[in-house]
């Protein structure tokens, strides 16, 4: 079989070997960690490191980690006017960049109607003066203000500022939840110094197994209403039984992340390297927040004359694994709420294409993905002429 290219990162992560053996291990244990027996009280050490790892990625204490499903269901649970800081309750308005994921675009909890959307600019970061304005109009006898801004976006890696959101927020007296999802294990985190007051984590985005992810709470003082209650596991901030060994794999794959940081180096040289010859290649070719502070791993490109959907399709049979905007949409190319909102012209939004890089990939993947490019911009630019 010939060799493919997998790039396509931002979607899901290659489990890295050593966590492959820690969830294999625990899976031929048993015990459940609400058990007061040795094996229950094993289960229980093996979750309570995973806390410690997970919290140590973002320099958090671990008791303010709560394991969820998903970082959907992390988004779902902590986005409701169920949130307090100091006994202060969430209003009833939420204010979210327009270039968030799904899982915090749709609000969560608070009513749809009550969902601020705040503009990004040409490179997809948001819109500060927006964001103050928004702030200034917002009344706090209803409650404290609640934003929700992402750390790096999905499609195009841009970096927005945290710190000054967090500013702004806060001179607000309002909370600032942070998806962290794409950004952690990619570019050192701080809740501390980041000035986020909750972050959202997700396993299998940073080499961990898929069906796990976190919710992040800078201090105690913060708190939100659970969504699933059961039989009060987690604090009583997530009921059902832990899932042990994908939660010992999310906790080794933080550790992991952690201790191979540097190699975003090498994967940023990769990135530079494959977005220089695809520009090279062929003329008119635009790289998406470019010019932006961006993930080192990430580039979302497009070409006037080119439909994602075909050259998806056409990548894929020259063995090379990528993603048209969201993957997360699942299997369906619908064109981008996130170039939209950056003022991408709908006919150049329809060709974009997300190439994202990681821990296993090697200079041959590249090499394999500009061969396929080669072919694939050739028939689209004959396809132009003709
Ligand atoms: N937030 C961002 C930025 C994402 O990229 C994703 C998944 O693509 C999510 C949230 C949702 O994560 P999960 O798959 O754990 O629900």
């Amino acid at each position: 079989m010939s060799q493919r290219a997998y790039l396509d990162y931002n979607a899901t992560v290659p489990v890295r070997p050593a966590v492959v053996d820690v969830i294999t291990d625990q899976l031929m244990r048993v015990g459940n960690p609400s058990s007061v027996h040795r094996e229950g009280r094993d289960a229980r050490g093996i979750v309570e490191t995973a806390r410690r790892q997970v919290a140590g990625l973002v320099g958090a204490d671990a008791k303010n980690v709560t394991f969820t499903g998903t970082a959907t269901e992390a988004a779902e649970t902590v986005l409701s006017q169920g949130l307090t800081r100091n006994g202060v309750q969430a209003g009833a308005f939420l204010y979210v960049s327009a270039v968030e994921h799904p899982a915090v675009l749709g609000g969560g909890r608070f009513d749809t109607d009550c969902r601020v959307i705040l503009p990004v600019d040409g490179d997809g970061s948001l819109d500060l003066a927006a964001l103050e304005q928004a702030l200034c109009s917002h009344d706090p006898a209803t409650g404290m203000p609640v934003v929700a801004v992402m750390l790096a976006n999905n499609e195009t890696g841009i970096i927005q500022p945290i710190g000054e959101i967090a500013a702004l927020v806060h001179a607000h007296e309002g909370l600032l939840v942070v998806d962290a999802v794409q950004a952690a294990g990619k570019i050192a985190i701080d809740i501390t110094a980041l000035g986020a007051d909750i972050l959202l984590l997700s396993s299998h985005k940073l080499g961990g197994p898929q069906g796990v992810g976190a919710i992040v709470r800078a201090s105690d003082h913060i708190t939100f209403a659970p969504l699933i209650r059961g039989g009060g596991q987690e604090r009583s901030l997530r009921g059902g039984t832990e899932h042990v060994a994908l939660i010992a794999g999310f906790g080794a794959a933080c550790a992991e992340a952690m201790e191979n940081l540097s190699d975003q180096e090498r994967i940023a040289a990769l990135r530079d390297k494959l977005e220089e010859a695809l520009s090279a290649m062929v003329p008119g070719v635009v790289v998406f927040s470019q010019k932006g502070p961006r993930l080192g791993n990430t580039c979302c490109f497009a070409l006037d004359g080119l439909t994602a959907e075909t050259a998806m399709i056409a990548f894929d049979l020259k063995g090379v694994a990528l993603s048209s905007g969201s993957a997360c949409s699942s299997g369906k190319v619908k064109a981008s709420h996130v170039l939209a909102a950056m003022g991408v012209s709908a006919s150049l939004a329809k060709g974009a294409l997300r190439v994202s890089l990681g821990w296993g990939t090697r200079e041959e993947d590249v090499a394999i993905f500009l061969r396929a490019w080669a072919d694939i911009a050739k028939s689209v630019r004959q396809k132009v002429v003709s």
